[in-house]
């Protein structure tokens, strides 16, 4: 497939001006960052604290930062990883919470871009379009459009570095719901949540078992009438105290630089061990999902129907709940679980298979997201279109045959920003690797003959959805990386920048390293980019110990 088509941007806007595409003189900037969202600035910070002599810009199409942690506004939004793994490696979380609510992860963000200076470099209602590779200039050529004026804007960069997350932003996913015209209540989808919605008192219906669905319901049920979690096959769901006490333990005793990698390790450790053990011992993982449902639940509770999937625990993301949050609603019988399907929508709510009618004023649409790889950019090399699909990952950030670019797609076995960082740390490696050897183009070569699977191993519905429009990956390094964090990091962090997978070359007739600096630019050191020193090493991994940590997926 080509990149997806960018969808319509989250505000209206005017249509494009008839100079669409004719553009001003291009700004450059050595690395173009695209998306403020955590990995965004994340990419930003990595970038001055190890290339301070690199120029960059970030293209943001909304007004804010934060990406996902702004977008999303549903009642009790929370993480569902631990916030010592999905906080970066470089700022310590200092909140007591270890699960985090939306507006304390909005605020991390937002006030890490400030610390590090990044968000004066942020430019905001850009949606980048297509980029243009010319190896004859080693440079790429980024359309991007306002989403407040329409205008077209044009930029060139050495580097191109996507960090515009997974999905679609303008609308989640909804699957055809029979008969749902006929529904006179109110329906909502969790991704665009009315800020003025009032739900108190209101019979609720919460159709998914996504860790949307699990987090919506002990939410909702605290004002609404009842909440219903409707599903047609059920989710793992692992219940895990929102504080970790042995963090604590640590951070009244140490430091915040020295107790936030211990934690930060001892988190990523204890979720790789609990991956791992569910894809080499299901059976023993199953029963101790099982068994700690089932303590939470009331006698007789049919834990099999409603907390027993068909599938071996992380085949799908399994869903944390912090402090069993969902269980309890259960409890208390402000909320239940219904597994069965959707006959049809009545105007009354909705009539199952079984024949049952359940009642509801709101049915809110946990349903799940939909991929875009790359922000919906269309990319091409050399006057060819890339097919996203036809290329392959090298070591889960760069794309065969795609030079200069990499893209941060973050674990789904831990937490987001373990890969997000490893990816910055590697891009800062890499360009000051370059530059010490006078090069100005780095591309990975897939051979012919290398076996390609899907990108994302999960089978939960979003991903086979749109896996088949993705990169591929190969079946070991560098055209893997292994869900393991320990392992990635080791390899990412320490591993060698050249191989026989990855060419590095000189441009015939490459543009001086910096161009005319954009308004705000860093260009610390604008002598020579040998300057910057590979500072990887800094980041050694501490080593680590103790307890609890689970992740999920949306
Ligand atoms: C509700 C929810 C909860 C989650 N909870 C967790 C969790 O607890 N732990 C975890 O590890 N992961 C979680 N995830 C995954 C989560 O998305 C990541 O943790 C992380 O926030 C992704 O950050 P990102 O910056 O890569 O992407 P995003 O947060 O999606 O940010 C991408 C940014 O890029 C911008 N952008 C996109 N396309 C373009 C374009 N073409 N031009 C310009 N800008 C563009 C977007 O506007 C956005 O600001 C969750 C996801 C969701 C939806």
């Amino acid at each position: 497939m080509r990149s997806q088509p960018v969808p319509p941007p989250e505000q209206d806007v005017p249509a494009p001006s008839p100079s669409h595409g004719s553009a001003q003189p291009a700004d450059h900037v050595d690395v173009l960052i695209v998306g403020a969202g955590l990995s965004g600035i994340g990419a930003a910070c990595h970038l001055r604290r190890r290339c301070p002599g690199k120029t960059f810009a970030i293209l943001e199409a909304r007004g804010t930062i934060g990406g996902t942690w702004d977008l999303f506004r549903y009642p009790g939004v929370r993480s569902d990883s631990d916030m010592f793994t999905l906080g970066y490696s470089f700022r310590p979380w200092t909140d007591p919470q270890a699960i985090a609510d939306g507006d304390s992860i909005r605020r991390y963000i937002l006030q890490t871009a400030h610390e590090h200076g990044v968000d004066q470099h942020i430019r905001f209602h850009h949606r980048v379009l297509s980029a243009e590779w010319s190896s004859e200039h080693a440079r790429w050529t980024v359309e991007a459009q306002r989403t407040d004026t329409a205008e077209s804007v044009v930029l060139t960069c050495g580097f191109l570095f996507a960090c515009s997350g997974y999905y679609r932003y303008d609308q989640g996913y909804t699957p055809q719901l029979p008969g749902i015209d006929r529904f006179t209540g109110r329906i909502v989808h969790p991704q665009q949540w009315p800020s003025d919605f009032d739900y108190t008192g209101k019979k609720v219906v919460v159709v998914g078992s996504g860790a949307t669905a699990v987090t919506l319901v002990p939410a909702m049920a605290e004002k609404a009438a009842h909440v219903t979690m409707l599903q047609r096959s059920p989710s793992y769901v692992v219940s895990l105290p929102s504080r970790d006490g042995v963090t604590d333990a640590l951070r009244r005793w140490l430091p915040p630089r020295v107790a936030y990698p211990l934690a930060r390790w001892k988190n990523a450790l204890i979720a790789t061990l609990f991956f791992q053990l569910s894809r080499r011992a299901p059976g023993v993982m199953k029963a101790l999902v099982r068994k700690g449902a089932t303590a939470q639940l009331p006698a007789g509770y049919d834990v099999d129907t409603h907390f027993g999937p068909r599938y071996n625990p992380w085949d799908q993301r399994l869903c944390l709940v912090p402090d069993g949050d969902l269980f309890q609603a259960i409890r208390n019988g402000r909320a239940s679980i219904v597994t069965d399907h959707i006959e049809t929508f009545t105007e009354h709510g909705i009539r199952l298979a079984s024949g049952t009618d359940l009642e509801a004023d709101i049915v809110v649409t946990a349903t799940g997201l939909n991929l875009l790889a790359i922000g919906g950019m269309s990319l091409r090399v050399d006057g060819a279109d890339v097919e996203l699909s036809d290329t392959v990952a090298y070591k889960g950030m760069m794309l065969s045959g795609v030079p200069n670019f990499a893209l941060t797609l973050g674990y789904t076995n831990v937490s987001w920003t373990l890969k997000a960082d490893l990816v910055s740390q590697y891009v800062c490696r890499l360009l000051n690797h370059m530059d010490q050897r006078g090069y100005q183009i780095c591309t990975p070569i897939a051979p012919d003959t290398l076996q390609r699977q899907p990108i994302i191993d999960l089978q939960s519905g979003y991903v086979l959805r749109s896996v088949n429009e993705l990169p591929k990956q190969g079946p070991a390094t560098p055209w893997r990386l292994h869900q393991n964090y320990p392992r990635d990091a080791l390899f990412m962090r320490r591993g060698p920048l050249q191989d026989a997978a990855v060419q590095f070359s000189r441009a015939p007739t490459a543009a001086p390293a910096t161009g005319s600096p954009l308004p705000g630019l860093i260009n610390i050191n604008t002598q020579e980019s040998f300057s910057c020193a590979d500072t990887s090493s800094l980041a050694a991994p501490p080593s680590s110990l103790a307890p609890p940590a689970a992740s999920a997926r949306r």
